[in-house]
């Protein structure tokens, strides 16, 4: 019996059809072509239900793709061309496994295709049968965000929206210029895209003839889309209708907040908007207020290092502080760490500035220094608040290092951070704050140090030669550190062996070559000896006592180990670390 025989018969068992139909189903003139075109075309017969029972006769699962979502790197694994020609879409990967749909289970040519790709990838392909329509829609998601945008752009309306845009208009007609179709086509596209693509920032920019979007994505900045320049006052409109702001206010700061559901996920946007020389910029922070945090480990903390932040977690009181510039990750670790922490018996109360991510449970309160909110009047008020964990956004003044000495002081486990380049800078800093050495001494338990590098994408990591003089440099760093600490983070450690990375590019990181980031960190351990230096303000030791001290590491070295575990490059961590 062929296939489409056993097909048929299949659907009579079933009562999809009767006898009698398909006598007159086989008179189609499209029958003898293609039955299954017959079929369907008759409306006797629902294409999907047609397609299951076809998955059953060549052994297959049937899957729909109907209002399935699919997300672009799971996309993208099969370039567009390819899924159009060979009529194939990968909908989902998991762990291993890359499922993918195909129409025709008889074309050789498109399995081939899989294999070769899957293989590609390290992945098993899983085949799924899916309809004709199915393939349509995933084929939609293949639109690019430039591609989305210029057919909102394209539309009649818009045209004419833009025109009165560009042109000296009222209040009112500004209002309906946001509201219009395409604008807020074009505004949701930019939010989603963004989303999808793990940016934390949006940035719309004025620029002399045109608009320009940029996503910052792993702490690096891409231009995503040019706009005309024409569809600017528009686009900002509508994010200060979406964000209550003042639409009619254009020479002054805003700041606002937009709550948007995408992909089932409840995402927190934080829109800034300046006034430029012509007109104003907009960037908007992406937070995704349902993600949990990651631990410890997974944002790069490994080896001594970590078991020194462990041993200070149980503590009840004193000072943890975190230290490095902004965009180096303190408030990720902070969030991690007070994750960590809290226990339904503990009362952790935060002040920050801004509330960047919610820990279930926690008191957490946003400063307003406009209105006399600051870190310190906060600080004072939150004490009695009857907290046991205390986290303060960040010491900005003698104040509040005054104040957090004293919280920690007096039995209250107190988090913070600091503006220094390293973790050894927070003694002389606080110092500086006119912070006693004795109550810094008895108070500060350990400060961390951080930078963020990009990691390697684990799909196309290739090793590669590093120029002489880097690997001298890296020798030198090597040298100086504690073997016993290399080890504990790198186990098979060879200095004679050495052996650097980097991503060559591919679909899953966008050519880029890095997918995600890790910390570069340095761990001070504030033990006896070195609160007793601080207490007899002998603050001002070097990287040499510390290491005669403790094992520790710089984060340029912790670098330097992170690159050679692969998970990092050496010019990530030159271009983070600066020493
Ligand atoms: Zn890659």
């Amino acid at each position: 019996m062929s296939k489409s025989e056993e097909l048929i018969n299949l659907l009579i068992q079933n009562k999809l059809i009767t006898d009698e139909q398909l006598i007159a189903i086989k008179k189609l003139p499209e029958y003898g072509k293609n039955s299954e075109e017959a079929f369907i075309k008759s409306g006797l017969v629902d294409a999907e239900d047609l397609i299951k029972l076809k998955a059953k006769v060549y052994n297959l699962n049937y899957y729909s793709l109907i209002g399935v979502k699919i997300p672009d790197q799971v996309l993208n694994l099969i370039p567009v061309e390819v899924a159009e020609n060979y009529k194939i879409v990968c909908f989902e990967i998991a762990q291993d496994k890359m499922k993918v749909g195909i129409v025709d289970p008889e074309n050789f040519k498109a399995i081939e295709a899989i294999d070769f790709l899957a293989k590609e990838e390290n992945l098993q392909p899983e085949y799924f049968l899916i309809s004709a329509l199915s393939l349509e829609i995933a084929l939609k998601h293949y639109k690019t965000l430039g591609k989305e945008v210029s057919i909102a752009l394209k539309t009649k309306e818009e045209e004419d929206v833009l025109e009165r845009a560009s042109k000296k208009i009222n209040q009112e007609e500004v209002e309906e210029v946001t509201k219009s179709a395409p604008v807020s086509k074009i505004v949701s596209v930019i939010i989603r895209h963004a989303v999808e693509g793990r940016a934390s920032d949006i940035h719309i920019e004025p620029m002399q003839t045109e608009t320009r979007i940029r996503y910052r994505i792993d702490g690096i900045l891409h231009t995503s889309l040019i706009l005309p320049k024409s569809v600017h006052r528009a686009i900002v409109g509508r994010i200060k209708v979406l964000a209550n702001l003042k639409l009619d206010e254009t020479r002054i700061p805003q700041d606002g907040r937009i709550r948007v559901n995408i992909n089932n996920k409840e995402i927190d946007l934080r829109i800034s908007i300046m006034p430029l020389l012509d007109e104003e910029k907009v960037v908007v922070r992406i937070l995704d207020i349902t993600m949990g945090a990651p631990t410890l480990e997974e944002l790069g903390f490994m080896g001594a290092g970590l078991k020194v932040i462990k041993k200070n977690l149980v503590k009840t009181d004193g000072m943890f502080l975190i230290t490095g510039p902004t965009g180096s990750g303190k408030s990720t670790t902070l969030f991690s760490i007070l994750t960590d922490l809290n226990k339904e018996d503990i009362n952790i109360s935060t002040l920050e500035d801004p509330v960047e991510y919610f820990v279930k449970g926690a008191n957490q309160s946003q400063v307003k220094p406009e209105i006399g909110f600051t870190f310190a009047s906060g600080l004072r008020s939150l004490l009695r608040q009857d907290p046991d964990i205390v986290m303060v956004g960040e010491i900005r003044d003698n104040e509040t290092a005054e104040l957090g000495i004293h919280a920690g002081l007096t039995g209250h486990f107190v988090l913070s951070t600091l503006h220094t380049n390293d973790a050894l800078g927070a003694i002389p800093r606080l110092l500086d704050m006119a912070v006693e050495p004795f109550l810094l001494g008895s108070t500060l338990n350990i400060v961390l140090a951080q930078r963020l590098g990009r990691k390697i994408c684990e799909y196309c990591k290739a090793e590669y030669k590093l120029p002489e003089n880097i690997i001298a440099e890296i020798k030198k760093e090597l040298t100086a550190m504690p073997l016993a600490t290399i080890k504990e983070m790198m186990p098979d450690f060879d200095f004679k062996k050495l052996k650097f990375y980097k991503g060559k590019g591919c679909v899953r990181c966008g050519g880029v070559g890095y997918k995600g980031r890790i910390a570069l960190v340095e761990v001070l351990d504030v033990n006896d000896k070195i609160k007793e230096m601080i207490m007899s303000n002998k603050a001002n030791f070097t990287f040499d006592d510390l290491v005669k001290n403790q094992n520790f590491i710089t984060m340029k070295q912790d670098g330097i180990i992170k690159a050679l575990l692969g998970l990092t490059t050496m010019e990530e961590v030159l271009r983070t670390v600066h020493v």
